[in-house]
């Protein structure tokens, strides 16, 4: 059994505003280390349950911003990690294919417009508003496509809300009860770890009872966000129109500017 698990940091209990890169303080990199090591913990919450539900390959995706978070030389030794960032794109979700058995979600954030959230962004329309994705029900998609179930979700209680309502059997933990952009009502991360675990390893254990998350196509698709991420939200670009929700994605992403920097130098890109 392979599980692959998708993960971002704004929705581990503890995260509610997000990090400035461009601070070289010593304040700022002592919040950026202590984020990266709640979120390597919940991780390894989610490889340890995947592991003990009978998986014998678990691959991790580190996915925010840089693709460099996780702290992987302290990630459970038996999986694997996928970090960085391809230079000519796409970025997103790398090696997902129909041999994986289920996609779990770590940290995920709702929505770009979803009220009283933290750090909401990325809202991906499909036919003209028929459908809106947060990034998380995007990836749940995308592995829809492949036929991979999506079996698990945390995050703050509205993007395990949003996606709970798209795939009602999967097995959600709200780490945190957001209250407003940069504000929320969080687990202890210990106990966030803890639910986590238990939750992930039921989930894996069931996911045949869990369908893949499928939009049918063909799908006519466009992101809405802004440079900071606050409202008003505008399209990034032309919408794209394809067959399948996962053509549309890479055609779109592909496009997109932050897909393609300096090959020579990649730590000067500065992703929003
Ligand atoms: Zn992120």
């Amino acid at each position: 059994m392979k599980i692959y698990i998708q993960t971002d940091i704004e929705g581990i209990a503890g995260f509610c505003f997000f990090e400035n890169r461009k601070d070289a303080s010593i304040e700022n990199f002592q919040h950026r280390q202590r984020m990266r090591k709640l979120l390597t913990n919940e991780v390894n919450a989610a490889v340890k349950a995947s592991f003990d539900a009978g998986a014998e390959e678990v691959l991790v995706n580190d996915s925010h911003g840089s693709g460099y978070n996780i702290l992987f030389e302290e990630l459970d030794p038996r999986c694997r990690i996928l970090h960085g960032r391809n230079c000519s794109g796409p970025h997103w979700l790398p090696l997902l294919d129909s041999s994986f058995d289920a996609l779990v979600l770590v940290g995920m954030h709702a929505m770009g417009g979803t009220p009283c959230a933290i750090t909401p962004h990325s809202l991906w329309k499909i036919n003209n508003g028929e459908i809106f994705l947060s990034e998380g029900s995007m990836a749940a998609a995308i592995a829809g496509d492949f036929g991979v179930p999506t079996v698990f979700v945390s995050g703050d209680d509205k993007i395990t809300d949003e996606i709970s309502k798209k795939i009602p059997r999967l097995r959600k933990v709200a780490t945190k009860q957001a209250l407003a952009p940069f504000q929320a009502c969080s687990l202890i991360p210990a106990k966030s770890c803890e639910r986590i675990y238990e939750e992930v390893r039921e989930a894996v254990a069931r996911r045949k009872e869990i369908a893949p998350y499928v939009i049918r196509g063909p799908v006519t698709l466009s992101l809405l966000d802004s440079e900071n991420h606050a409202p008003p939200l505008v399209e990034v670009q032309a919408p794209v129109t394809c067959d399948t929700v996962s053509e549309a994605f890479f055609q779109y992403e592909n496009t997109m500017s932050w897909t393609h920097f300096n090959q020579r130098d990649p730590d000067g890109f500065v992703f929003p």
